[in-house]
C-alpha cells in the first residue's frame, strides 16, 4: 500500500471528529511532504529539536499542523513556542508555567492536553489521576495554554480497554472535551470508549527504521 492509501484506508475507518494525527518522528520532510499532497494535515512528532528543524524545512505548507506528542524537560519548552499549536504531554505544573510563558511571549495559544498516568506506572510520564484537577486549575488560570482535553498511553502489557475508560470518566468529570488516546495498536478501542485524536505512526508511515512496505 502506498502512503497516500494508508492515510485514506485510516480516515475512512475513523468516524467523523475524531481527529488523525499522523505520527512522523523519525520520518524525512519528504515523507510528511507526502502525506501532506495526500490531504493529511495533522503531524505529531516527539523529539523538540529534531521537530524544529523539519518545522522550519516545512514552512511553507502553509495549513500543516504540529503536535508535540512527545515527553518533554521543562528547558525544551522553549523549542515549541509558537509552531507546535498541540502539545499533549503537559504533565507538571513547572511545565506547564514554561509552556504558558514561553507561547504567551510569542504572542500564540498552546493547546494542550494533560497527558494522565492512567496505568500508575512508576517509570511512566503523565500526572497521577488524582493530580489532575489541580493541575487543569492551573493551566486554565494561565495565559498562552488552552487546555482542552486529557491524553494518556496505557501500560504496554495490559488490556488498554479499561485504561481509555477511566481516561474518559476523568475527562467528562474535569469538564474537557476532547480525548487523545490511541496508536496504531489499539486504536480501533481507544474510538470505540471515545478517542476524538488518534495517534498513528507506524499505521501510516511504515515500521519505524526501514522503509515503509
Ligand atoms: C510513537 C508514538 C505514537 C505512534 O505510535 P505507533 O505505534 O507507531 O502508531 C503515538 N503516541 C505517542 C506518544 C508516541 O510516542
Amino acid at each position: 500500500m502506498t502512503l497516500a492509501a494508508r492515510i485514506a484506508a485510516a480516515r475512512g475507518a475513523l468516524p467523523p471528529g475524531v481527529t488523525l494525527v499522523a505520527v512522523s518522528k523519525t520520518q524525512p520532510p519528504a515523507a510528511i511532504r507526502e502525506a501532506y499532497a495526500a490531504g493529511q494535515r495533522h503531524f505529531g512528532e516527539n523529539y523538540a529539536q529534531e521537530w524544529r528543524e523539519k518545522a522550519t524545512a516545512l514552512a511553507d505548507l502553509a495549513e500543516l499542523t504540529w503536535h508535540f506528542i512527545g515527553g518533554l524537560q521543562t528547558n525544551k519548552a522553549r523549542l515549541l513556542a509558537p509552531r507546535a499549536a498541540y502539545v499533549h504531554t503537559v504533565d507538571r505544573p513547572e511545565l506547564a508555567r514554561e509552556l504558558a510563558r514561553r507561547y504567551q511571549a510569542a504572542g500564540a495559544t498552546a493547546r494542550i492536553f494533560l497527558e494522565v498516568n492512567v496505568g500508575g506506572e512508576a517509570r511512566k510520564a503523565g500526572c497521577a489521576p488524582g493530580d489532575a484537577a489541580a493541575l487543569l486549575a492551573l493551566a486554565r488560570s494561565l495565559p498562552g495554554l488552552e487546555p482542552i482535553g486529557l491524553m494518556c498511553l496505557p501500560p504496554a502489557a495490559e488490556d488498554p480497554r479499561p485504561h481509555f475508560r477511566a481516561l474518559r470518566a476523568l475527562r467528562d468529570r474535569l469538564g474537557l472535551r476532547e480525548l487523545s488516546m490511541g496508536m496504531s495498536a489499539d486504536w480501533r478501542v481507544a474510538v470505540e470508549e471515545g478517542a476524538t485524536f488518534v495517534r498513528l505512526g507506524s499505521a501510516i508511515f511504515g515500521a519505524r527504521g526501514r522503509p515503509a512496505p
